[in-house]
């Protein structure tokens, strides 16, 4: 992973400052790396099965880009509803609400309602590039393990 892959801007970040209902974590899909998961494991104390979707090879956050449900880790934060594993959240959550666009350059997703809040650092086409190619490729492994 090249640069940061930290939030783009110094805490409070524009979700909390604008108590923002966290839309996000109901409409997208999060592909996990086996890092988020061992991380998330070891913050949670859950076993995995019980937040991560397999399907075709990837590894999905459970619940997340599911409409009516949303991720398993949404949850009351202060006086609203936030990510209650902000510490320990998947790389792909840290770079939201900048995602990879199909030319291979960053864009900012517009269903997030202050995505022009965001500071971009100037490498998140870097880090948003080597985490796809990261996720592709232990995608291909868990593929392969399969097939043999
Ligand atoms: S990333 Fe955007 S949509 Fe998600 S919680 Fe923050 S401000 Fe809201
Ligand atoms: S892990 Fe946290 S930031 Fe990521 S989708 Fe779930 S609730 Fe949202």
């Amino acid at each position: 992973m090249t640069g940061s892959m930290l939030p783009m801007a110094a805490e409070p970040v524009p979700c909390v400052e604008e108590r923002c209902p966290a839309p996000c974590c109901d409409l997208h899909e999060v592909p996990l790396l086996d890092a988020d998961i061992e991380r998330l494991v070891g913050a949670t104390s859950l076993p995995a099965e019980s937040f991560v979707e397999a399907s075709d090879g990837w590894r999905l956050l459970r619940g997340a880009g599911v409409a009516d449900d949303g991720c398993v880790f949404k949850g009351d934060v202060g006086d609203g509803k936030g990510c209650t594993v902000h510490k320990a959240r998947p790389a792909a959550c840290r770079t939201y609400p900048l995602v990879l666009a199909d030319d291979g350059h960053a864009r900012r997703d517009e269903h997030c309602p202050h995505t022009h809040a965001f500071v971009a650092p100037p490498e998140i086409g870097a880090d948003l590039r080597a985490l796809q190619a990261r996720l592709e490729s232990e995608r291909g492994r868990r593929v392969e393990e399969t097939a043999r």
